[in-house]
Order: C-alpha cells, then sequence, then structure tokens
C-alpha cells in the first residue's frame, strides 16, 4: 500500500485568518498529523514558548542554519526570517504523518518546487472586514503592524491560485472538519495510490 508515508501540506493564509487557532483544533481533534515548527527571527508573543510556537533565532543564528543547509524554505516577512527545519518534517512523513508547515506563499511555493506532491491550502476569513477585526480582536500587534500585514494580505490575495484548497475559515469547527475531509480525500488520489493499485492488478491477474 502506498499509504504509508504522510502527505507534505502547506498551510498559508492572510495573517489573521486563524491559521494557528486552526492547526491547534485540528491536531487536538485527529492524531495523524504533525505540525512543523519553524525557526523564525521575530520576537515571541506573550505566552509564546521557544521550540513550541517558534524556535527564536537570532538574525546569526538563521543565517548560519542557511548556510548549513538545515531549512526546506525560508523567506522574508514584513521584515523577519521565517524557516522550515527539515529533519523533523522528514522524520514525521517517514513514520506515516501526515505533516502541516504553516508558511506563507513564498514559502509555500519553494516547498511546491521542491516536493511536487506536496498539498497545498489557504485560510481565509469570509470578508476583509473579519479578517482586521481578527487581528485587531488577538491584541497581540500595534496597529502599525496590523497595517503592514494588511497590506500584505493585499499582495497575498494575488497568488491564491497556486493553491490546490481554499479553506473558508466562517465557523471554527466545521472548517476543522472540512479541512481533515480535504486531507484525507488527497490520500486516495490515484497518483498517491500506485503501490495498490499494482496489487490489486496483481491479485486480479492471480485469482
Ligand atoms: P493566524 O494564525 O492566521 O494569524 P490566529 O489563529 O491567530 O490567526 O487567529 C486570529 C484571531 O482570530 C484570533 O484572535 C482567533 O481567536 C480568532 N479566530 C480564529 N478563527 C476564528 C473563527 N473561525 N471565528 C472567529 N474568530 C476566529
Ligand atoms: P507570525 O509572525 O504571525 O507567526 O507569522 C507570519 C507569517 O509567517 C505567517 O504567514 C506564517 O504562515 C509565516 N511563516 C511561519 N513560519 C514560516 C516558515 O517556516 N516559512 C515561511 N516561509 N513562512 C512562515
Amino acid at each position: 500500500m502506498n499509504h504509508n508515508r504522510g502527505i507534505l501540506i502547506v498551510v498559508s493564509g492572510f495573517s489573521g485568518a486563524g491559521k494557528g487557532t486552526l492547526m491547534k483544533r485540528l491536531l487536538e481533534t485527529y492524531d495523524n498529523y504533525a505540525l512543523s515548527v519553524s525557526a523564525t527571527t521575530r520576537s515571541p508573543r506573550p505566552g509564546e514558548i521557544d521550540g513550541k510556537e517558534y524556535f527564536f533565532k537570532s538574525v546569526d543564528e538563521f543565517e548560519k542554519m542557511i548556510a548549513q543547509d538545515e531549512l526546506i524554505e525560508y523567506a522574508k516577512y514584513v521584515n523577519n526570517y521565517y524557516g522550515t527545519p527539515k529533519d523533523y518534517v522528514m522524520q514525521q512523513l517517514e513514520a506515516g504523518k501526515d505533516v502541516i508547515l504553516e508558511i506563507e506563499i513564498q514559502g509555500a511555493l519553494k516547498v511546491r518546487e521542491k516536493y511536487p506532491d506536496t498539498l497545498l491550502l489557504f485560510v481565509t476569513p469570509p470578508s476583509a472586514k473579519e479578517l482586521k477585526e481578527r487581528l485587531v480582536g488577538r491584541g497581540t500587534e500595534t496597529m502599525d503592524v496590523i497595517e503592514s500585514r494588511m497590506k500584505r494580505a493585499v499582495e497575498e490575495s494575488e497568488g491564491v491560485e497556486a493553491y490546490d484548497y481554499l479553506i473558508i475559515n466562517d465557523d471554527l469547527e466545521t472548517c476543522v472538519k472540512e479541512m481533515h475531509h480535504v486531507i484525507q480525500s488527497e490520500h486516495n488520489k490515484v497518483s498517491r495510490c500506485n503501490a495498490m493499485i499494482e496489487q490489486i492488478r496483481k491479485e486480479l491477474q492471480e485469482i
């Protein structure tokens, strides 16, 4: 069967769309997922723990990780570096977990270039007004940073067509179920089931 190796999934979406909230519920609800922890040079938000939400790095440390080829991809987002450490992702895929990278669009495109069978999901709130309300409501950024992130959202909205599925985060629980279904259906894509198809062909010839 070809179902042993996990699927690599990229989840992107406007800042404030609810990606972090969705990922948390998805991992609490289902046990076949592993979430990659990125490295970043941005400062921790209150409550964020090094090694849990991110590996918090200095610019020097981050540039060393780049030089030593420890990252699958990295990008600059609103003045900070963000990148995906390679080892954990590879280990979890081998162990059969579906591995989720919650990364922005430049990184998403780099991952797809390297691993063409990556599943790309784009999360959006139902409206731009709701996006701004969520960003303001989260209360973790200054109005300046919120404005930069809203501007960045305008740019990111131009890249949505590169993704495989749009995930609309209106009601959270509905959205979590929908995302799980999309990912599980992906396991049955014919192009991912070569071993199973070969096996059934062989059995049919033998019977
Ligand atoms: P992101 O990780 O995409 O930047 P967050 O997960 O931090 O977004 O969510 C941004 C804010 O929106 C948070 O305050 C969160 O509680 C809220 N939020 C997330 N999903 C929903 C939803 N479905 N309905 C209402 N509020 C939501
Ligand atoms: P935040 O500062 O809100 O946690 O994240 C800002 C943006 O960086 C989000 O769009 C998030 O998805 C993205 N991001 C987080 N980790 C990575 C990563 O490893 N690589 C890339 N390319 N983007 C990331």
